[in-house]
């Protein structure tokens, strides 16, 4: 299934992606797609409306604005260094263990939003990223039960300020978690229909030209052992966020860096995920 919510930012409604190509309300039947969703088997009652054929559900507007496909999530925790090139591109020493670090759920974003350039930034970059979405609570899980607590897959970009987050001091946070600095969708993929989600080619285009081109199979960390991991040191929650890193060819890795201007257009895609595209605007 592909999970999908619709409409007006921060008021979107639940919706699914039938294979047909038809967007489908189904805030009839659910109310979000958020912790209280995951965690009462709704993925479960959703698989069997869908399977009745969505009844009382209704096409949704081509044209309506898509939302990130899950409610914001308790926490956004993201795997940084986790592609071996990505981590020799920024100059850093090879990971023995996962690095990890928090982004604001505040910056939580649609698939098709703008991207603001916060005030006073000057080091916009780029992230794509595999995304997976918690299905149920898993802590201190092992990587044997670790998948059965990813309900699906869907992409991200980690936009980062990186004079915020490497000049400043502490903290990679700083530059992370500005407004709108967290798209994820354009819908979620459930697990079952994501084979192997280390194979699965990832891309980053600005303005047409490719930056970002790898694969899944390329983390240090896959994706069992990451929520392993992180379920070792905080408990992760029906519906939280897990990015898992992404691979070179960001802004700040080329010589000279060529971050992100007011104008530019962003796409991320992930294979069989979908595609985000961010228009790059000055914060209003
Ligand atoms: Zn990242």
């Amino acid at each position: 299934m592909k999970l999908i919510r619709f409409g007006e930012e921060g008021r979107e409604e639940p919706g699914v992606l039938l294979e047909d190509g038809r967007m489908i309300n189904a805030s009839g039947e659910f109310l979000d797609y958020d912790e209280g969703f995951f965690a009462m088997g709704g993925l479960e009652s959703l698989a069997e409306w869908v399977g009745q054929g969505c009844p009382g559900g209704f096409e949704i507007d081509a044209g309506t604005r898509l939302g990130p496909p899950v409610a914001r999530p308790s926490k956004i925790v993201c795997v940084g260094q986790n592609y071996l090139e990505h981590a020799r591109e920024m100059g850093g020493e090879i990971p023995s263990e996962p690095v990890l670090f928090m982004k604001a759920s505040s910056a939580w974003s649609g698939p098709y939003d703008d991207v603001l350039i916060p005030k006073g930034a000057r080091k916009l970059d780029y992230e794509v990223e595999l995304a997976l979405v918690i299905g149920k609570t898993a802590n201190n899980v092992s990587e044997a039960e670790a998948m059965e607590c990813v309900a699906g897959y869907a992409v991200f970009c980690d936009y980062s300020e990186r004079a915020f987050q490497k000049e400043h001091g502490g903290q990679w946070t700083k530059g992370k978690s500005a407004d709108t600095f967290a798209p994820m969708g354009p819908w979620l993929v459930t697990a079952d229909e994501v084979s192997d989600p280390q194979g699965l080619r990832l891309w980053t285009k600005v303005n047409g030209e490719l930056r970002q081109n790898s694969w899944t199979k390329d983390m240090l960390f896959g994706v069992s052992e990451i929520v392993s991991y992180i379920s070792r040191f905080m408990t992760l929650l029906p519906g939280d966020v897990i990015a898992t890193g992404t691979p070179s060819g960001v802004a700040m890795g080329m010589n000279p860096p060529r971050y992100l201007q007011a104008g530019d257009l962003v796409e991320c895609g992930v294979e069989g995920l979908g595609e985000l595209t961010q228009r790059v605007v000055a914060a209003r």
